[in-house]
């Protein structure tokens, strides 16, 4: 039998040791902060679950990865139909023929269809060279003048000019009047919290879990005690940042308990408006369908990516890509640590992702 060491308390770490364990192997799992799950966690507040590090709604096709997370929760029937909020106008989201009608007036799709193929001339055939250029070849004019510009422009700090094309590479539009944000199969909130989940993952009496535990401040004492270490922190971290830094942005979330019972009448709202410092507010008991007296809202501030900040969203452009391989070529040298979830692998990774790479690893490792 192996003795794991597992790096985080997340969704990733908490996969692979629940898989480990079942198997018979020992596993010990570090978590820096104070609590398990990671960017998950869930934390029940006046009988509301308020996603702690953001709004997260599970959505997936993937059959098998449905049926794995099922097994450690039950999901209500919540279906993300978020509104956008621009110069106090209500528009919905995704871009879709309510959208359109909101925004021109129209009612068919042949009608929508040709506002944008008319506003998209403006490019006159060129390949769009940046952000701006992609959404206007995209959506047209309008739609980036009202719904786009300034919201993306606050999220990256940066002018829409001056962002490259690729970020917004699948822009989901639709022709037909349907706000349901996401095309998966299944989709859902898991009724008890996500935290309830990973709680569950790691009650299994092979596992150990140490909290507010940074393995970096102790690495040798911790990889000494164990056989194989799985890694989920930032991996140019671990590497004392030998290459450089890779670029991340950031999120400050403030929580607010509000002695009303309902606010914005829906779980998600963007603020589009650049005067408004905030992008989203969260009212998490519309994810439960809650009918408590007072509410709970979440303000989600985009910001820089600093120390001491939580590195959200990794910046996958050339330059980030080029010096990950750097670290993950050191990474492929290694015998005894392994890296996953998505700051070992630098990569954006969903919750269905990030199951279904944990349990690849699983395959690979404990075959
Ligand atoms: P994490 O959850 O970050 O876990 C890593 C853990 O490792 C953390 O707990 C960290 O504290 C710990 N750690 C790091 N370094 C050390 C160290 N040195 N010592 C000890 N512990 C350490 N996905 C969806 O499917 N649907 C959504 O709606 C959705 N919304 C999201 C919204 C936001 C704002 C963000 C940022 C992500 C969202 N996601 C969503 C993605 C989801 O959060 C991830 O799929 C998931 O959290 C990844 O899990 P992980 O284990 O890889 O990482």
């Amino acid at each position: 039998m192996t003795h794991y060491l597992v790096v985080g308390s997340g969704l990733f770490g908490s996969v692979f040791a629940y898989e480990a364990a079942t198997r018979g192997h020992n596993v010990t799992v570090l978590e820096k902060r104070s609590h398990v799950a990671g960017n998950i966690y869930t934390k029940e507040i006046e009988g509301i679950q308020v996603h702690q590090y953001g709004a997260h709604i599970f959505h997936t096709s993937k059959e098998e990865i449905w049926h794995y997370i099922n097994q450690f929760a039950t999901f209500n029937q919540f279906i993300n139909e978020p509104m956008a909020n621009s110069k106090g106008k209500m528009y919905n989201l995704p871009f879709n023929m309510n959208t359109f009608s909101q925004i021109w007036g129209i009612t068919t799709p042949k009608e929508a269809k040709k506002k944008i193929d008319e506003q998209r001339q403006v490019l006159q055939g060129r390949k769009p060279s940046n952000l701006e250029e992609q959404a206007i070849s995209l959506v047209g004019y309008d739609v980036y003048e009202t719904l786009i510009k300034e919201y993306t422009e606050k999220q990256w700090g940066e002018s829409c000019k001056n962002l490259p094309p690729f970020i917004i590479n699948r822009l989901p539009v639709r022709f037909v009047y349907n706000n349901n944000y996401f095309n998966d199969k299944y989709q859902g909130i898991p009724v008890d919290g996500y935290t309830r989940i990973i709680e569950q993952m790691l009650s299994h009496p092979n596992i150990v879990v140490h909290l507010n535990e940074d393995f970096l401040a102790n690495k040798q004492k911790w990889a000494a005690l164990s056989d194989k270490v799985i890694y989920t922190g930032m991996i140019d971290e671990y590497y004392d940042y030998c290459f450089g830094h890779l670029d991340y942005r950031s999120l400050v979330f403030k929580h607010e308990v509000i002695d009303q019972a309902n606010v914005q009448g829906i779980a998600v709202v963007n603020y589009i408006d650049k005067e408004i410092p905030f992008t989203r507010v969260i009212e998490h008991k519309h994810f439960d369908f809650g009918k408590q007296n007072k509410t709970v809202i979440t303000k989600e501030y985009p910001v820089a990516f600093e120390k001491g900040l939580e590195p959200y969203y990794p910046v996958n452009n050339p330059v980030n890509s080029l010096l990950y391989k750097k670290y993950k070529r050191l990474a492929q040298a290694e015998t005894a640590i392994v890296f996953g979830g998505r700051l070992g692998m630098y990569r954006y990774l969903d919750m269905d992702d990030t199951i279904e790479q944990a349990l690849l690893l699983v395959k690979r490792e404990l075959a």
